[in-house]
């Protein structure tokens, strides 16, 4: 193209009110809008809320994680705190009383808390996983009821979909509602329900076609649950590898009474409600392995300084430099594969392709930055006084929950063999 012509259409898409996004900070939260132009820059604000959530990982979470992940006790105070910062919640719309935050915005926050423990991490975005069906597909009235109680309240909620014989295939759930006059009956038991027994609600999918040819489409309807209903029996607390102040529980449902205004858009709507949450959920839970990782990065570099061996500090050691430049690559192409999907997903396109690259990656990046971390700690990694071992336990579980290593790969493949077939 000619220099004339380069300039020419540089002009048109300048009229068309293009910009550099890092030339004037976004009005709102959501800088990450279409047509905002290719920046790395974040705006004054997003700096803000990465700063308040950072200062409160480093100053109030990493001094009480390992005590926590020793005695397991749900880090109650820390919630209430993270609360009261504005750093729970943060995607609940402005007409609900939150602050409305993009998935990016929500996703850096995010990062700056696993940072400082994904136990804790982990139970603050359990909220996010049970209040995002109703921001997707509640009504006003929903909304309002459901939502506006988390403002209003240091309250928690879960997202029972898991049950003891369905977890990847989530169209082998059981549990079933029946329509008795105004109200569905449930019945069924949920398993590893993240806040499971800390909930005031939950968003509950249950099978409402008895049919068992019925596409997953139609055959499932999503529910909000108050937790306090009769017939709601909460199993222990499950004791896990990792994320040990984290609630897991499973959940028996008998006979439980839900009122039809509780169904979320209408019955057979649920799988596709349960399935979509994960567009806007997947990117944070990808920003919590990377959260994880920069942790493991920051401690293996720090400890590779000041060890000595053979006369030198480890870090002069080739081998491990080399490793610490490892982790670096994987602790940053993570970070931008949940920005990348993040930003798809506020600028209202599909993400899902991106979604599952950045839960895949990261959740392997943790794993793998967790490990390495363990391995340039020596045999200090390998105990409970330093703090890498915590982090290879938590590390797992980013391959396992909100879709499996395996399963995240089923979903690129497919969007990415499908733009093939188009
Ligand atoms: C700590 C924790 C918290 C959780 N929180 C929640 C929550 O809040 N709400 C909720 O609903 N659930 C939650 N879960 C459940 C979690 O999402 C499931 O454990 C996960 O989806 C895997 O399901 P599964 O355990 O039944 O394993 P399975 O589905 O039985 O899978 C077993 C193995 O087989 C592989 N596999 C399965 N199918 C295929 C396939 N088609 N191709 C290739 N490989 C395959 C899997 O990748 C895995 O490696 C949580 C789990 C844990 C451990």
């Amino acid at each position: 193209m000619s220099a004339f012509g380069a300039c020419r259409m540089l002009r048109a898409v300048a009229g068309r009110g293009w910009r550099p996004r890092s030339s004037k900070p976004a009005p709102s939260a959501h800088a990450s809008r279409p047509g905002a132009g290719f920046s790395f820059e974040l705006t004054d604000e997003q700096k803000e809320f990465q700063a308040t959530a950072r200062k409160f990982a480093v100053e109030e979470v990493i001094p009480v994680a390992a005590q926590y992940d020793k005695t397991g006790e749900y880090p109650l105070p820390l919630i209430k705190r993270a609360w009261e910062l504005g750093l729970m919640n943060s995607h609940i719309p402005e007409s609900c009383g939150g602050l409305g935050l993009g998935t990016f915005e929500s996703c850096l926050i995010t990062e700056e808390l696993a940072y400082g423990c994904t136990g804790v991490q982990t139970a603050i975005e359990g909220n996010s996983l049970g209040e995002m069906p109703v921001i997707i597909a509640g009504n006003e009235q929903q909304q309002k009821k459901y939502l506006g109680r988390m403002i209003e309240e240091p309250l928690m909620c879960a997202y029972c979909v898991t049950e003891p014989g369905a977890g990847s295939d989530v169209a082998g759930i059981k549990t079933k509602a029946e329509k008795k006059g105004d109200e569905y009956v449930i019945n069924g038991q949920k398993m590893w329900i993240t806040n499971g027994g800390k909930a005031n609600w939950y968003f509950l999918l249950a099978r409402t076609d008895p049919d068992p040819k019925a596409p997953a489409g139609k055959a499932f309807t999503g529910f909000i649950v108050e937790a306090n209903s009769p017939g709601i029996q909460v199993g222990r607390k499950e004791m896990n590898m990792g994320q040990r102040c984290s609630d897991t529980r499973g959940i028996v449902f008998e006979d439980v009474r839900v009122p039809k205004e509780n169904v979320l858009l209408g019955e057979g709507a649920g799988f596709k409600i349960a399935m979509g949450a994960f567009d806007k959920t997947r990117p944070p839970v990808a920003a919590g392995a990377v959260g994880l990782a920069k942790r493991a990065l920051d401690e293996a570099t720090k400890y590779a300084l000041e060890r000595k061996t053979f006369g030198k500090p480890i870090v002069e050691h080739q081998a491990v430099s080399f490793m610490l430049a490892e982790m670096a690559m994987k602790v940053e192409l993570a970070r931008m594969a949940y920005q990348r999907a993040a930003w798809e997903v506020d600028a209202g396109r599909r993400n899902t392709y991106y979604a599952s690259i950045a839960k895949a990656f990261a959740g392997d990046v943790a794993n793998q930055v967790a490990t390495d971390a363990v391995q340039i700690f020596g045999g200090n990694g390998f105990n409970t006084e330093y703090p890498v071992e915590k982090l290879m336990r938590d590390a797992k579980i980013y391959q396992i929950y909100e879709g499996t290593a395996q399963i995240q790969r089923m979903i690129i493949a497919r969007e990415h063999i499908g733009k093939y077939k188009a």
